[in-house]
């Protein structure tokens, strides 16, 4: 086409967009690309007197897709051979816009690319096409206008109806702030309750500990007093019968005398008990307070081994004391030490009935490991805690004596000597205490 006159503006505007509803461009593609080309057009006519008009297509083989290009050659060449639009938005309506050198002329060269779902741009179909806009007469620059006007409208409905749709979406979008924000004061409504629960549940549970201290503490106090104002007397009754049976007192007649010894082993038995509880009771309340020297486990093994040997009754228990690896030096106190190891040797020997009772001290890194093992009957694993309660026996086991006080002492005393005692027992084949303790305080 040819572009000589301001007629011819509109001409080209409608042949434009007839080119690009034909190739199958979307409707607002076609009113996109002739618009941009009806600028061009002007442009071109007021810089150069005028241009001629190319519309082709060509298929870009790397989608499959056409390309719909349009081509204004200059009648006469372009200022520096440049272009640029009049209008900056006019670039924005195509894909491509730009002035192209080709074949010794500056070319004005825009594309737009045709939809995938487009028919086929065959040869026969360009034909076709090429035909149908030969036979369509050029309408007048009025019924262009008219044309452009129905466009013009139809743009602004557009533009009212995204108005309105959007209008709809801040309202639902207003809507679900709304929402979230009720949400979000619910949410932290429930929170702030939860929190309230929380702190009492707290102050709850700080007055509950300090209700169990008192009572532990009123315990222990009344555990020292008895056992303290028990002492006396008890000790008087087993004085008093020792006087009885003494060689230097009025003979008693045989009943008599076995009458005197059971009241004094009972007194004997109730003595070992007043003694436990009061050992108990101050280690509880913190008054005993260790005497920390330098032990060296090989004495008090060496001692242990032969103040309990006197206690094996049994042929058929051996104890056996191993000897510490030198050096076996340990910041302890060796009195409260000695006593723990004691009590666990004893308690060996006291429910082992055959087999052995061994005592050894192994060095593991900076700390000791003391272990008293049995082959004796074993403390089933449901009771193995039980057993370090005060006054707690095995059922069955208080027939050999004891008062169930002896474990929560020694375990005790480890802890104020800054180790551990736990305990280790297989039903049947034996238990073995470990005392675990640092070499050093610090
Ligand atoms: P006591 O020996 O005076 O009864 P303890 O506190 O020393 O009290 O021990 C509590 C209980 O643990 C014992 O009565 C016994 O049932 C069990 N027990 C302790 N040592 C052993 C052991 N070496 N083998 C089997 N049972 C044990």
């Amino acid at each position: 086409m040819a572009l000589r006159v301001e007629q011819d503006i509109f001409l080209i505007r409608q042949r434009g967009r007839e080119v690009a509803a034909a190739v199958g461009l979307e409707h607002q593609d076609q009113v996109r690309i002739a618009t941009a080309l009806s600028e061009v057009a002007r442009d071109l006519l007021h810089a150069v007197g005028g241009a001629d008009v190319t519309f082709r297509t060509e298929l870009d083989t790397t989608d499959g897709r056409f390309v719909l290009w349009v081509d204004l050659t200059p009648v006469r060449p372009l200022p520096d051979g440049r272009y640029a639009p009049a209008s900056g938005a006019v670039a924005r309506l195509v894909d491509t816009l730009s002035a192209v050198w080709t074949r010794g002329d500056t070319v004005v060269r825009m594309s737009r690319r045709v939809p995938a779902s487009a028919q086929a741009l065959t040869s026969d179909r360009l034909a076709e096409l090429r035909a149908e806009l030969g036979r369509s007469a050029p309408g007048s620059a009025l019924d262009e206008l008219a044309e452009q006007n129905g466009q013009l409208i139809a743009a602004l409905d557009e533009v009212r109806s995204q108005r309105d749709e959007l209008a709809v979406l801040n309202a639902e979008l207003e809507e679900t702030n709304r929402g979230v924000m009720a949400l979000y004061g619910q949410l932290s409504e429930e929170l702030e309750e939860t929190n309230r629960g929380v702190v009492a549940l707290y102050a709850e549970l700080d007055e509950k500990s300090a209700q169990l201290r008192a009572a532990s503490e009123s315990k222990s106090r009344f555990l020292a007093n008895v056992s303290h104002e028990l002492r006396a007397p008890v000790t008087a009754i087993i004085g008093l019968g020792r006087l009885l049976t003494d060689s230097a007192s009025d003979p008693l007649t045989p009943e008599q005398s076995e009458q005197v010894e059971l009241i004094r082993a009972a007194a004997a038995d109730l003595l070992t008990l007043v003694n436990d509880l009061l050992d108990l009771a101050k280690a509880e309340s913190g008054r005993i307070e260790p005497d920390w020297t330098d032990v060296d486990l090989r004495v008090v093994f060496g001692q242990l081994r032969g103040t309990l040997r006197a206690l094996s009754a049994r042929p058929e228990v051996a104890l056996v004391v191993e000897e510490p690896p030198a050096p076996a030096i340990i910041r302890s106190d060796e009195v409260l030490l000695a006593q723990v190891l004691r009590n666990l040797l004893h308690n060996g020997l006291k429910f082992t009935e055959r087999g052995e009772v061994r005592m050894h001290a192994r060095r593991v890194g900076d700390r000791w490991r003391l272990a008293v093992s049995d082959t004796g009957a074993g403390i089933p694993p449901e009771l193995q805690e039980r057993i370090f309660e005060e006054f707690y026996q095995v059922p069955g086991s208080s027939r050999v004596g004891g008062t169930g006080l002896g474990l929560p002492y020694a375990r005790r005393l480890v802890t104020l000597l800054g180790g551990s005692l736990e305990l280790a027992s297989e039903p049947g084949r034996g238990s073995t205490f470990t005392v675990d303790l640092p070499v050093d305080r610090a």
